[in-house]
């Protein structure tokens, strides 16, 4: 390992030397590669996190180009998953990267995340993330909900024992109830802000210290930061019963 390239950050006292052998034995998942997977998988592979593995079935789209970082105009029709995965190469030969052409399920989501330390949520709706909470429940692996829509968003740290998502929403919300980019937009400054703080929470998971326990609220435009304390429902389906994958409930 080349010990300039993580300098900076070794010298940083809430990481510092211990933290980054650690971080390097890490392995995190980001599912989704848009606008939040694009740069939460950039972060980490330049962090020097040991394996990133980043998982999305779609081709990149014009429309994605104005937010999602690591795609220019040569690769529009190609698919996310294969572009990142060499361009996070070209970044970083010192550590291992995968991109995986496929879409989580309930059928394939705890083979992906299985074996990693993190889970970073990029995906760009609930359904993908309710599948992403319970795999991740059930396996014991912690992750990072993150979401991204006009110019607010939220972050959100979940522990196996919770709080987790289906404490707050213990039901899927009804199709199309939730604002989404492609109706309403969302200010191309606004994913850097959350991948981020996802990232940095994500840091502090591989390092063994506690993530931030509050739901984390930011509105890029106004500049409004908030936290919002989550408190476990003993009777979730997922955290409290283990009744994965039940969405009817
Ligand atoms: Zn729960």
């Amino acid at each position: 390992m080349n010990e300039d390239r993580y300098s900076r950050q070794t010298l940083l006292k809430e990481i510092g030397s211990e933290g980054q052998k650690k971080i390097s034995k890490g392995k995190a998942v980001v599912v989704g590669c848009g606008a939040l997977g694009t740069h939460a998988s950039s972060l980490l592979v330049r962090a020097g996190v040991g394996e990133t593995v980043i998982v999305d079935s779609d081709t990149v789209d014009i429309t994605n180009l104005h937010r999602q970082t690591l795609f220019g105009e040569r690769a529009i029709g190609k698919n996310k998953a294969e572009v990142a995965e060499r361009l996070l190469r070209e970044i970083n030969s010192e550590v291992e990267v995968k991109g995986i052409i496929t879409r989580v399920t309930t059928e394939n989501a705890e083979e992906i995340i299985a074996g990693s330390s993190v889970v970073v949520d990029a995906t760009d709706n609930m359904d993908a993330r309710f599948i992403v909470n319970d795999a991740c429940v059930k396996l014991r692996i912690p992750w990072i909900y993150g979401g991204a829509v006009a110019t607010s968003g939220m972050v959100f740290s979940i522990l196996p024992d919770g709080p987790c998502l289906r404490c707050i929403f213990p039901k899927l919300p009804p199709k199309r109830s939730l604002p989404t980019c492609d109706d309403v937009g969302i200010v191309n400054s606004l994913p850097s802000i959350v991948a981020s703080l996802e990232v940095t929470e994500a840091f502090k998971v591989l390092i063994g210290e506690d993530p931030t326990p509050e739901l984390m609220v930011v509105d890029a435009w106004s500049g409004d930061v908030q936290k919002i304390r989550v408190t476990r429902n003993p009777d979730c389906v997922s955290c409290g019963k283990h009744d994965f994958y039940n969405y009817d409930g």
